[in-house]
C-alpha cells in the first residue's frame, strides 16, 4: 500500500529541488577518461578521482579482460563459502607489501570497509576521536559502533588534545583517532605526524583514510603515511580501488594482523556482501604493479597540479592553498555559490566539465569549484581548462 507515502515522498523531492541541492546525472558515452563525451557533447574533464588516468590504462582494461576468460564474470559467493579465488589472496599480500602493513583484507567498497571496521573493534567501553570533516562513510561506521564519540574541529591538533583528555576523563579502554589523509573538499592534508604524537601521548590508536592518497601521494604511492614518515606508526589504513587504483570498485583495511583476523571473522560487510569481482580484482592487481613499477603517472600528475595552480594563480584566481591534485577555486562572499555555479555552467558550455559546491557540501560563504587533475590531462589541456575560466570569468562577472 503506497497510498499517502508517494505524496510524502514527492514533497520531499520538491524541497530538495527548490533548495537547489537536486542532484541530476550526467550520462557519459565514452568511457572515464581526461576527453569523454556526454549526451550534451564532448568535455574535457576535471571532476574524476582518475588521478593516474587507470580507469582506461590499456594495460589495465587488458588484465581485466583477461580475467574474465580465466576467472570468470561472477564468484556469487562472499569471501568465506566459496568467494576467494587466489588472486583475492593475491592483491591483499599485494597491498600489504605496498601500504607497509602486516595483512589486509578487501571490501566491495571503501564505504563498506569504513562501515565495518569500527563496529568490531570499539564497543561501548572505548572512545572515538574524529575529525569533523571525516568522511560519511566513517560517520556511518563509527555510529554502527558503540563507542563513545568525540569529534575536534578538522586538523586542529589542539582541538583533537583536548577531546583526546576528554576521552580519557571518560575512563574509554581502548581509544582511535580518526581522521581521512586528504580532506576531499579543500584538498588538505591531515597532519598525520602531529597526530601520531598525540595519539602516543594518549596511548590512542590512530585510523587514516587513505581513499583520496592512495597510489599517488607520497615519494611511492602509499599514500599519506609515507609523505608525513609515519608508515609505521599508523595502526589502521582503509583506502579505496575506486578512484586512483583504477577506478572501478573495491576497498580495503590493512592494518596489524589480529585487526584483519578479527574483521575477516565479525565485520559484517565483509561477511554478508558479495567477494570483489575477478575482472575488478585482476585490473587492480595491474594497477598496482603499474604504481610500483614507475612514477611518471605520479610526476605527470604533479607537474599538471602545479601548472593548474601556477596558471590559475597567474590570472587572479583563488585557490585554496595547497599541492594535492583536488585543486579548489575559491568564489567567497554572499554571491560566491551564484558565481561558482553560473561559471562551471558556463565552462560545460565550453566543454571543460568542473563542479561547483556551496552551502551545505562546504560552509557558508566559501562556496568553490573543485578541479581535480590527473596524470591522463596533456599541458594543453590544462592550459585549455584555465581558459575556460579566464573566459567564464568574463562572460558571466
Ligand atoms: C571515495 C571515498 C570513500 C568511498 O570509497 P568507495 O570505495 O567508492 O566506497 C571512502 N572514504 C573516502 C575518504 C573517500 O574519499
Amino acid at each position: 500500500m503506497y497510498g499517502a507515502v508517494k505524496d510524502e515522498l514527492a514533497a520531499t523531492l520538491r524541497e530538495i529541488e527548490e533548495a537547489g541541492l537536486y542532484k541530476r546525472e550526467r550520462e557519459l558515452t565514452t568511457p572515464q577518461a581526461a576527453h569523454v563525451a556526454t549526451t550534451g557533447g564532448e568535455a574535457l574533464n576535471f571532476c574524476a578521482n582518475n588521478y593516474l588516468g587507470f580507469a582506461d590504462h590499456p594495460d589495465v582494461v587488458a588484465a581485466s579482460r583477461a580475467a574474465l576468460d580465466e576467472w570468470g564474470f561472477g564468484m556469487a559467493s562472499v569471501r568465506f563459502i566459496c568467494g576467494t579465488q587466489t588472486q583475492h589472496t593475491r592483491l591483499e599480500r599485494r597491498l600489504s607489501e605496498f601500504l607497509g602493513t602486516e595483512e589486509t583484507i578487501l571490501y566491495s567498497s571503501c564505504f563498506d570497509a569504513n562501515g565495518g571496521v569500527f563496529e568490531v573493534l570499539f564497543g561501548a567501553e572505548d572512545a572515538i576521536v574524529s575529525d569533523e570533516l571525516n568522511h560519511a562513510s566513517i560517520i556511518d561506521g563509527i555510529r554502527l559502533s558503540k563507542a563513545a564519540r568525540f569529534r575536534y574541529r578538522n586538523a586542529d591538533m589542539a582541538d583533537l588534545r583536548g577531546q583526546l583528555e576528554a576521552a580519557r576523563a571518560g575512563g574509554a579502554r581502548r581509544v582511535c583517532v580518526v581522521t581521512d589523509g586528504v580532506f576531499s573538499m579543500d584538498g588538505s592534508f591531515a597532519p598525520l605526524d602531529e597526530i601520531c604524537d598525540l595519539a602516543d601521548e594518549f596511548g590512542a590508536m590512530v585510523l587514516v583514510d587513505d581513499s583520496h592518497a592512495v597510489g599517488f601521494v607520497g615519494a611511492g604511492g602509499r599514500g599519506t603515511p609515507e609523505l608525513f614518515g609515519v608508515v609505521d606508526r599508523v595502526d589502521i589504513l582503509t583506502g579505496t580501488l575506486g578512484k586512483a587504483l583504477g577506478g572501478a570498485s573495491g576497498g580495503y583495511v590493512s592494518s596489524h594482523r589480529e585487526v584483519v583476523d578479527l574483521l575477516r571473522q565479525r565485520s559484517r560487510p565483509y561477511l554478508f556482501s558479495n567477494s570483489v569481482a575477478p575482472a575488478v580484482v585482476a585490473g587492480s592487481l595491474t594497477a598496482l604493479d603499474l604504481v610500483s613499477g614507475s612514477s611518471e603517472a605520479r610526476e605527470s600528475l604533479q607537474a599538471n597540479s602545479a601548472l593548474f595552480r601556477e596558471l590559475m594563480t597567474e590570472a587572479g584566481f583563488e585557490l585554496l592553498p595547497g599541492s594535492h591534485p583536488i585543486t579548489p577555486v575559491m568564489f567567497p562572499g554572499e554571491d560566491g555559490a551564484r558565481q561558482a555555479a553560473a561559471i562551471a555552467d558556463h565552462m560545460l558550455g565550453n566543454g571543460v566539465y568542473v563542479i561547483a559546491f556551496s552551502f551545505p557540501v562546504v560552509p557558508r560563504g566559501r562556496a568553490r569549484i573543485r578541479v581535480q587533475l590527473s596524470a591522463a590531462h596533456s599541458a594543453d589541456d590544462v592550459r585549455t581548462c584555465v581558459a575556460a575560466f579566464v573566459a567564464a570569468r568574463e562572460a558571466v562577472g
